[in-house]
């Protein structure tokens, strides 16, 4: 079997759920297809207005960007012909309940943006004649209630979803959702922004599949964002590390969970362009060509470099260090990158709602600066050259450079 994944810019709009029928036809429907689908163009990030208008207490923005969500979607339905009511029932009211956390309203009103596109897509192949069956990820799923980043409860939802997959009845074609599961009790759980990849790579290692493709509007891997550097390179082949590295330091191409399912198994991850379903576009699996022989060049945006001082002078690294990442981890901030000297430890973090917590915890120890509105450049493969060029008019705030690799955390202009 081999699973798909489609990503929101493939289902932007009715001829991307076309598309999609186009390249599901051209697979080997025989060995079955799971075809994994993320909400449709930025519906996640219109639900998660949705939410904090709803928690803001303000519940006529929240009803209008819920309107725009559902009219959008009625759209699409209606130029693909199906009938909104009939074909496909849609959610009546906001799942929110106002006694409930924030993150688990969260989930239960983010998680709909899957809920609907694969409702959508797979009547739509259904009524193209294609054997398919709409799976429900959060009664397969299982995962703990981490809210907004729940954790996989893998031997479970492996039995589970193999029974389904091994039915003597079930057709080639299953169209579910990523980025979500659910609770023991029935309750919506997502996975983390973006993580519909990760999704894929799950359903891949519990049925063993020949491979996974993720669809994407690039024409595969490239070493650097073409919206960004105006030469791009496509980089054919790499190995799994390389990948997880090259995610991890924000390249924008995969999921940075996505790997370690694959490379288990050794499952060969495609990544090909929508657009262009018969092109090679990249592969990523055990025997991929490395190290990769162009610069490669990613950004991590969004950072803030928090820097610890020393109140005193019993300064001792190791026990601040285990007391830093302590607070980090316990107040979920993601670490980009690290430095540190005699009185001074600095961490490089994505700056999310989580910091001004963790910046509070830190204050008790430490004596604690930061700066905000930053970047993070990572460059592989780089020469001094090329980092000088990188630097060139940028204000730098920090760097790292090994003989192939240079960090360097930069104002955002
Ligand atoms: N729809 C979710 C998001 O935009 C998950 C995904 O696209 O992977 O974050
Ligand atoms: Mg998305």
């Amino acid at each position: 079997m081999k699973v798909y994944k489609f990503g929101g810019a493939s289902v932007k709009d009715a001829n991307g759920v076309r598309n999609v029928e186009q390249i599901v036809r051209q697979a080997d429907l025989q060995d079955g297809l799971m075809v994994v689908v993320s909400a449709m163009g930025k519906t996640t990030n219109a639900l998660e207005r949705v939410v904090e208008f709803l928690d803001a207490g303000k519940e006529e923005q929240a009803l209008a960007q819920w309107v725009d969500i559902i009219d959008f979607h009625v759209a699409i339905m209606k130029e693909l012909g199906l009938q909104p009511g009939t074909d496909i029932r849609l959610q009546g009211e906001i799942p929110f309940d106002p006694t409930l956390p924030f993150d688990e309203n969260y989930d239960q009103v983010v998680s709909l943006g899957e809920i609907m596109s694969t409702q959508i897509v797979a009547v739509y192949l259904l009524k193209q004649g294609l054997s398919v069956e709409w799976w429900n990820m959060p009664k397969l799923l299982r995962t703990d209630e981490t809210w907004r980043e729940a954790k996989v409860e893998d031997e479970i939802s492996r039995n589970t979803i193999r029974a389904g997959w091994e039915r003597s009845d079930r057709p080639n074609i299953v169209v579910t959702q990523g980025f979500i599961g659910g609770t023991a009790d029935g309750k919506r759980t997502t996975l983390g922004r973006e993580g519909s990849d990760y999704t894929a790579a799950l359903l891949g290692n519990y049925l063993d599949a020949e491979s996974v493709t993720i669809w994407k509007d690039v024409p595969g891997i490239l070493n650097a964002d073409p919206r960004i550097e105006p030469d791009t390179i496509l980089i054919p082949s790499l190995r799994y590390q390389d990948a997880v590295e090259l995610s991890y330091s924000g390249a924008q191409i995969i999921h940075p969970k996505t790997i370690r399912p694959l490379e288990n198994k050794r499952i060969p991850l495609y990544v090909k362009p929508f657009g262009n379903p018969t092109a090679d576009g990249s592969c990523i699996c055990a025997d991929g060509i490395g190290p990769i022989d162009v610069p490669v060049y990613i950004w991590r945006k969004n950072q803030i470099l928090i820097t610890m001082r020393a109140k005193d002078f019993a300064f001792v690294l190791e026990e601040s260090l285990s007391e830093i990442f302590d607070i980090i981890h316990r107040n979920r901030l993601k670490v980009s990158l690290i430095q540190s000297s005699a009185v001074t430890i600095s961490v490089c973090v994505d700056n999310t709602r989580f910091v001004p917590a963790a910046i509070e915890a830190l204050q008790t120890h430490f004596n604690v600066t930061y700066n905000d509105h930053l970047s993070l450049l990572t460059i592989r493969g780089t020469t001094p050259e090329i980092l000088e060029r990188a630097k060139a008019g940028r204000t730098i705030m920090l760097s790292q450079t090994t003989r192939r690799t240079a960090r360097l955390v930069v104002k955002e202009p």
